[in-house]
């Protein structure tokens, strides 16, 4: 693909710090496995507060490096964005979580994290739609996460082709909601289905006055935007019961599951029954 020029890489310093020089390291071994389609995906369930069934994943991208061991998705996803990898990586990961959805019951989403980045090149409606006809979902078990940092650019364009995606059925859900430059006013530019409220208000639900009443000022918010309510990064059973009680919709977190691999994410599902 045009975007992956051999060789090319970031920084070009003659004089090159040892940091600088790993992570130009990482950057090769980073292209190199995207080029043989190498980082994987681990999924999450996010269940119903009110039934506690699985009604949808979320796909976690996983690179296991061969010496180094596990990198953090924060990391090689940065480092994607950064030397323009991102829209073959997130082409990749969408088209695989298609296909492993594709082995699910079919009332189960799967939701894929999109970059900001993915929503500058001018083809990701094209690329989803692929991603539909070859995996054969339909496009409402399909969930795109996105983030405040989305309008950094274009903004126009991105909320356009927001509505082309929704227009197709799929669903979108505004990632890790009241941290960093979230805007309010996305909610009056753009129908979203889902909010997920970010996790550092999931930690101090239970010991600030503050946390406990944004969460509940994100649900008042989504009960009168008919969007569901996601908190992630549960815990304890202390946080589930406050945001259960706060009217949160969906629960993911590490006390439900840790993100497992698709085949493990279809044994538990065939495990909990039908709907
Ligand atoms: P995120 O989208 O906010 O994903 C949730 C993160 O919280 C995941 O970390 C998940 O493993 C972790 N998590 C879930 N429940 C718990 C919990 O109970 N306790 C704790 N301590 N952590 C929990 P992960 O997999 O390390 O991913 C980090 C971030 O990397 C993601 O944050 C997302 O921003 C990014 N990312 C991961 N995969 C992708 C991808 O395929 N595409 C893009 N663009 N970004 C991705
Ligand atoms: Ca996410
Ligand atoms: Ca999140
Ligand atoms: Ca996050």
């Amino acid at each position: 693909a045009k975007q992956m020029g051999k060789g090319k890489a970031c920084f070009f310093d003659a004089e090159m710090d040892a940091a600088a020089q790993d992570r130009r390291m990482l950057e090769t071994e980073l292209r190199e496995v995207i080029e043989n389609d190498g980082i994987d995906l681990a999924y999450q369930p996010v269940l119903s507060a009110k039934t506690g069934q699985i009604t949808s994943a979320e796909a976690l991208a996983r690179w296991t490096h061969p010496d180094r061991g596990p990198i953090r998705p924060d990391i090689f996803i940065s480092l994607a964005e950064e030397c323009g990898l991102i829209d073959r990586l997130g082409e990749q990961l969408l088209r695989r979580a298609c296909r492993d959805a594709q082995g699910w019951p079919d009332h189960v989403r799967v939701a894929v994290n999109l970059s900001p980045l993915q929503f500058l090149s001018g083809k990701l409606i094209e690329i989803v739609q692929q991603a539909l006809d070859e995996s054969g979902i339909r496009a409402d078990r399909v969930q795109l996460e996105v983030t405040e940092g989305l309008v950094i650019r274009d903004v126009e364009g991105t909320f356009r082709q927001l509505e082309q995606l929704r227009t197709l059925g799929i669903q979108v859900l505004i990632d890790d909601f009241g941290v960093g430059y979230s805007s309010l006013s996305y909610f009056q530019r753009f129908p979203f289905d889902k909010v997920k409220i970010d996790k550092s208000f999931v930690d101090e639900i239970g010991t600030s006055r503050a946390a406990k009443a944004i969460v509940e000022a994100v649900v008042g918010l989504g009960a009168a935007l008919y969007m569901g309510v996601v908190a992630e990064g549960i815990e304890t059973e202390e946080q589930r019961h406050l945001l259960v009680a706060s009217g949160c919709t969906h629960l993911q977190g590490y006390l439900f599951s840790r993100p497992v691999t698709a085949n493990t994410l279809g044994k538990m599902l065939m495990t909990q029954g039908n709907l």
